[in-house]
């Protein structure tokens, strides 16, 4: 097993003719639009019905929530030129909302940094990705199973998803480290040991815009850790919706608690922060993240065992979040297209 930076790159042998990529995730994605352009056979299965992962969009009776990555930021220079592409794809926008940091009432401006957004939503810029490569939805993929040098992936019915020179996992680290235990102890015990924060997520539409001067904030001292008005992203529905998380310390010891009872502690915080007590939501969800962000990287952007045809990549291995995820899944696609060049 290795990571890039460890150990030398044991060579394929041969240049892989097909790859199989699960999960549709930024990292999936974003290494399998990259592979397309040279590998004949280049497949992403996906559990869920619509790509995207963690980039997830709601709507509900007129009113839009983008649930889990709420905006990204752009530092690396490749990441900061497939920016440029999906601005001029015009899938991504800026978001010229107002950020500031609050605390029990009191706010004050955070800073001034280029925040982005998918257009018209966060889940836009998977499905632009998605249409660059080819991508099976609805496919969970349970088993992996060595065959003529390669490896089988066998879905949840049993169904055989066909024989691939390579696999990529792009899934969070549990998910990962399921899949590849029967095949490498070592490299599941190595992913299966990153730790992932819980967040519950409270989705809130009013009838009324509130009283708000600001657009989002990083709360102090709360249950949440950030509320934000979806409404104030560019080419979102008008209608007043609001998302708020809760912090990990918070979600961590209610992990069983009922959708409602979370609705109601998370809008009684949203008070406490804001100092202003919100009108009764017309439209109200709650969605449980189990695997949000990863606590601490791997200090490489991939992890790659060419024994076991296995490539794994996901924001755990660089940074929490979506440019993570990108540059990991690109840097896998790059570190395969030049080991076979
Ligand atoms: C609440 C929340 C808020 C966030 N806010 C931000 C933010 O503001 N800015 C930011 O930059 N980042 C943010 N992030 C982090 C960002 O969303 C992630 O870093 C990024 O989306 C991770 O992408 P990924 O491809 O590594 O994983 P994922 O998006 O988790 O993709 C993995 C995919 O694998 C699929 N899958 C799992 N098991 C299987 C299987 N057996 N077979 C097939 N498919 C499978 C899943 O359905 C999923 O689609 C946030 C995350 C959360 C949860």
């Amino acid at each position: 097993m290795t990571g890039p930076a460890d150990t030398p790159f044991e060579p394929l042998g041969t240049a892989p003719e097909s790859v199989a990529i699960v999960g549709a995730g930024m990292a999936g994605l974003a290494c399998a639009t990259s592979l397309a352009l040279d590998i004949p056979t280049v497949r992403v299965f996906e559990r869920a019905m619509h790509a995207g992962g963690r980039m997830a969009s709601y709507r509900a009776r007129g009113f839009e929530f983008d649930a889990g990555t709420q905006y990204f930021t752009a530092h690396d220079e490749l990441f900061c030129e497939a920016l440029e592409g999906w601005l001029m794809e015009g899938v991504v926008q800026p978001w010229q909302g107002w950020v500031v940091e609050v605390d029990r009432g009191n706010f004050m401006s955070r800073d001034h940094m280029p925040r982005y957004v998918g257009t018209p939503n966060m889940g836009a810029l998977a499905r632009h990705l998605g249409e660059l490569c080819e991508v099976r939805v609805g496919t969970e993929v349970m088993r992996l199973v060595p065959a003529e040098g390669g490896l089988r992936l066998i879905d949840r019915i049993g169904e055989d998803l066909g024989r691939y020179d390579l696999v990529v996992l792009a899934l969070p680290p549990a998910a990962a480290a399921r899949l590849v235990e029967p095949l490498s102890p070592t490299l599941a015990a190595r992913v299966g040991g990153v730790q992932m924060t819980l967040c519950w997520t409270a989705l809130l539409g009013f009838d009324q815009p509130l009283e708000l001067p600001y657009d989002a904030a990083y709360v102090a001292r709360s249950p949440l850790n950030w509320i934000a008005r979806n409404s104030s992203k560019p080419r979102r529905a008008e209608r007043e919706a609001w998302v708020l998380h809760a912090t990990p310390e918070w979600t961590e010891t209610r992990q069983d608690m009922e959708p409602e009872a979370v609705i109601q502690a998370l809008l009684k915080a949203f008070e406490d922060a804001t100092g202003q007590r919100p009108p009764k939501p017309r439209v109200r969800a709650a969605r449980f993240w189990n695997e949000a962000m990863p606590l601490g990287g791997q200090d490489t952007p991939f992890l790659f065992d060419a024994g076991s045809r296995l490539g794994l990549c996901g924001d755990w291995c660089i940074s929490p979040r979506l440019e993570g995820a990108f540059r990991s899944g690109w840097s896998l696609a790059n570190f395969v297209l030049d080991g076979c060049g």
